[in-house]
């Protein structure tokens, strides 16, 4: 096999953890599989790290910090930022077959998923140098200055429902900052995390800038989490692991950027385009499976069209089709065996409550398919309105006026997302103001971007991450006062 950069053509990076720019096994030497969800067959073994490979890669991100990091020019860190853009947009292809293969999803999306990855590292190029300070008026005997300074070593724990795209996210504005990384992926999909390495030792990173120990949540992960060598901890994925994550970070007082789960409503009135809206919704649900924080997975329907609106996304839903990930389905599997079954025991949950059951087909013999569904007839108190399914499963829920409307989008723990349907832009504006979502998408929805803060309230977590915003996380602010003598007045 042909090598490029340490690469294997086939973009399966070496078997190793990637710490202070070099690939090394584990300390205790074990590796775990990781499998291709539309296959069920391994797509490489990867290093089982622990609490002594963290403890490594967080010495070798604190050795950079300290060293060619700090003394690196905010542009310089740009200009590296710029090349690890144009060296994934060159490599674009290579990584988006690894995610598929990692992860089941269809290529197409994939694909766009690291184009956004590349938009990552060209935005936050952009603002490395204008991280700016500002001057505080205390009058003409003090110079009061802020410098907004990197905060060190930064740790990042990311999810595997879009597994490279939740590293550049939180990554990108970390080294824009001029911090270092340890970041520790997901189990069932590390494989990107580790190619990045790549890419970024080609940009010119200094070694220890990017440090990937591979390993499994409780072991990797609650090392990272508790070490006390960390400056910052950004933590994307489920509520319980949130849980434990802040409690851990909490030891040692580490700041915690937490974007967890949602259970997002996406309403639509009776004067919306309903065609359109179907279009919106199925995309809300469907893209990824539903595997997002972000997915749109309750549907509140004003009563007048709940016919001819479930009409058109059953028909929607049908023509779906459902396959493994290299055959660019419109839906692939989910993740694992135990994510299928946590989402087809909702489904299971949802029919014995009395919802009414509208599925497309997924038969296959391997793989971890579920069948995009749509539960209609939920009622608020049922378990399928209030938890996050993670899967392609729509609840559809009804409301008779505005404010009923309102009081179901906010009848969930969560607050991450919302999705409105209309042609009325003072009702539009109305809700955009007061439903209870960090991120509202008006008559599209997955719009925004990079440039688009996203973070939640309440179960979804708190802080933001895109745009100028997630920069506050990686960054403090220090103030200097300075007293100007010589000019006393009488
Ligand atoms: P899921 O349950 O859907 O797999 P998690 O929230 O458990 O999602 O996983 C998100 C990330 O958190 C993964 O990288 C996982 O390994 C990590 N993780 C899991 N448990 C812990 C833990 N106790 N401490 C720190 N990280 C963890």
């Amino acid at each position: 096999m042909s090598e490029r950069g340490g690469v294997p053509a086939g973009g399966i990076p070496p078997g190793g953890l990637f710490i202070d720019g070099q690939w090394t096994p584990a300390r205790s030497a074990a590796t775990f599989a990781t499998l291709d969800p539309s296959t069920e067959e391994t797509v490489a073994r990867v290093a089982r790290g622990g609490p002594a490979d963290v403890d490594d890669a967080v010495r070798a991100a604190r050795a950079a910090f300290a060293g060619p990091c700090r003394r690196m020019a905010p542009v310089d860190r740009a200009l590296l930022l710029t090349r690890a853009a144009r060296t994934l947009e060159s490599r674009a292809e290579e990584f988006a077959i690894l995610e598929t293969r990692d992860t089941g999803k269809p290529l197409s999306l994939s694909r766009s998923e690291i184009r956004g990855c590349v938009r990552y590292f060209d935005y936050y190029a952009g603002a490395a140098d204008k991280i700016q300070g500002e001057t505080v008026p205390l009058g003409p005997d003090y110079l009061d200055y802020t410098v907004r300074e990197p905060c060190g070593v930064t740790a990042h724990i990311t999810p595997w429902n879009a597994p490279l795209s939740m590293v550049c996210r939180s990554l990108a504005p970390a080294l824009a900052a001029g911090n270092t990384a340890v970041v520790k992926p997901a189990e069932q999909a590390p494989l990107t995390a580790l190619a990045l390495a790549d890419v970024l030792r080609e940009a010119g990173w200094p070694a220890g800038a990017y440090n990937v120990v591979t390993g499994f949540g409780g072991e990797a992960g609650a090392a990272l989490s508790g070490h006390p060598g960390i400056d910052s901890l950004t933590f994307t994925g489920s509520v319980p692991t949130g849980r434990a994550v802040l409690r851990a970070a909490g030891e040692n007082i580490t700041p915690v950027l937490l974007e967890l789960g949602g259970k997002s409503p996406q309403i639509v009135f009776d004067d919306a385009d309903l065609d359109h809206a179907a279009d919106e919704i199925a995309k809300g649900i469907f893209t990824n499976a539903g595997q997002y924080c972000d997915a749109g997975s309750r549907l509140l329907v004003h009563t007048a069209v709940h016919g001819p609106l479930l009409e058109r996304l059953a028909e929607r839903t049908a023509r779906l089709r459902v396959g493994p990930g290299m055959d660019d389905p419109d839906v692939g599997p989910l993740i694992s065996a135990a994510q299928r079954d946590r989402v087809l025991g909702y489904i299971d949950a949802g029919r014995s409550a009395g919802a009414h059951v509208v599925a497309g087909a997924a038969d296959f013999p391997k793989g971890y398919f579920v069948a995009p569904t749509l539960l209609d007839g939920v009622r608020p108190d049922m378990l399928v309105a209030r938890e996050e399914i993670f899967g392609p499963v729509l609840a559809v829920l009804t409301f008779g006026g505005d404010d009923e409307a309102a009081e179901l989008a906010d009848a969930t723990d969560y607050g991450l997302a919302a999705g409105i349907h209309t042609r009325d832009v003072d009702r539009a504006l109305r809700f955009a103001r007061d439903v209870r979502a960090g991120y509202v998408m008006v008559n599209e929805y997955f719009t925004g971007g990079v440039e688009s803060p996203f973070g939640g309230s309440g179960h979804s977590g708190y802080g933001r991450e895109r745009g100028l915003a997630a920069l506050d996380n990686y960054t403090r602010l220090r103030n200097v006062v300075v007293r100007i003598k010589g000019d006393e007045r009488p």
